[in-house]
């Protein structure tokens, strides 16, 4: 299979076994693939990892390193939060291997890294991604450096030292984190295996479209709730959905509706706006760690695909973390703040906006509460 980066800026295209993780131009890179073929026959019904949707992945036919990389990710369930309304339904993606819907990418980023013949990978996370790329390093045999901005939740570090990475705290913002990261990438140190930069990481997100399309028997939902940051979820399902209208299996692409934690908002400011880009803003200090990112660097990627879907972009109430963290727990789900968040955001739109939403309604429960105290 032939893959491309291509930048996102202006066009120019590269080989990934340059190992670039950017453009000259500094713009960042997607992947140009070949036309996709894939119908349900395609499914490998007896791989029970998101690798079933191995077709789809941006590996060749005859590629199978991931049979030793793949710790079971994926084919998360979907159920009903609760009984009295069977349209809310919740895919529960902290059921991973360490725990948020971070390992969907981090197993196929690893898995190409692996392909590439890469031996140290570098990354920098405010927890759950560093986390996911540092178990999928080990498991690979890769030497792996993850950034984290100090205050990260003591138990996200113990977790990816646990793997056997070089833990590197960053004092200052989330931003001057990955700074810390790219300048040892530029410095040669190892492989950028980011989640924000590097686009194989969005075809192992993309497969939570997939999954919702077979679990639901191809009745896709009205609408998708996904909480973003930078975006790995949110575009990766986006790419999903089009993948799947492209090929004819569904009828309708779900409006994404995406969540903002209230005091680090920059992607719903601009979509209120009617911005085509996003400005950097200052984090006020949310308690939704997982998405409390000032300068998205996908930020205009993420407008035109909420913009594609009819979606929306709304926030998260601060003050209703913690009470909705308690429901959720109530209806059995402990889950991190972030996770709280979303549902949260979405509680109040859904109250404000109760005659809109007819259909079915999906949200990711995307991190474990045992992640942070
Ligand atoms: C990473 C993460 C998010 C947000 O994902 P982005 O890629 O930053 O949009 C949300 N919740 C949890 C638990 C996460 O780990
Ligand atoms: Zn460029």
């Amino acid at each position: 299979m032939c893959i491309n980066y291509i930048c996102t800026e202006c066009g120019k295209k590269y080989d990934p076994k340059t190992l670039v993780f950017r453009c000259d131009c500094g713009g960042l890179f997607n992947l140009e693939k070949p036309d996709l073929k894939f119908s349900n026959e395609d499914i490998l019904n007896n791989e029970w990892s998101l690798f079933r949707y191995i077709k789809t992945l941006p590996f060749n036919n005859d590629f199978d390193l991931w049979k030793d990389i793949t710790m079971g990710e994926g084919l998360t369930p979907i159920v009903p939060l609760e009984k009295k309304n069977p349209n809310l339904l919740v895919k529960v993606d902290y059921s991973m291997p360490t725990l948020s819907f971070k390992d969907r990418g981090a197993a196929v980023l690893i898995a190409k890294a692996k392909e590439l013949g890469v031996n140290k990978v570098i990354q920098d996370s405010s927890g759950n991604a560093g986390t996911s790329i540092a178990a999928y390093a080990s498991r690979a045999g890769i030497e792996c450096d993850i950034y984290v901005p100090e205050g990260t939740s003591s138990k996200k570090i113990k977790q990816i030292s646990s793997h056997g990475a070089n833990v590197h705290i960053v004092k200052g913002t989330r931003e001057d984190t990955a700074s810390a990261a790219l300048n040892a990438v530029e410095n040669g140190e190892g492989f950028y295996a980011s989640h924000v930069y590097n686009p194989f990481f969005y075809e192992g997100t993309k497969t939570y479209a997939y999954e919702i399309y077979e679990q639901l028997g191809g009745e896709m939902p009205q609408a998708v709730v996904i909480p973003v940051g930078n975006g790995t979820l949110l575009l990766g399902c986006y790419y999903g959905f089009k993948e799947l209208f492209n090929l004819g299996l569904i009828e309708k692409i779900p409006k994404i509706i995406a969540v903002q934690a209230e005091d680090c908002a920059p992607i719903y400011k601009a979509f209120n706006e009617g911005k085509q880009s996003v400005n950097e803003v200052t984090n006020a200090g949310t308690l939704a760690e997982g998405i409390a990112i000032a300068k998205p660097m996908r930020g205009k990627q993420i407008l035109e695909a909420v913009r594609a879907t009819k979606g929306e972009i709304i926030t998260a109430p601060e003050n209703k973390i913690i009470e909705t963290r308690k429901y959720l727990a109530e209806k059995g789900f402990y889950v991190e703040p972030t996770t709280a968040a979303t549902f949260a955001g979405f509680f109040n739109y859904y109250n404000e906006n109760n005659h809109k939403l007819t259909g079915k309604i999906l949200l990711p429960l995307c991190g474990a509460g045992l992640k942070k105290d």
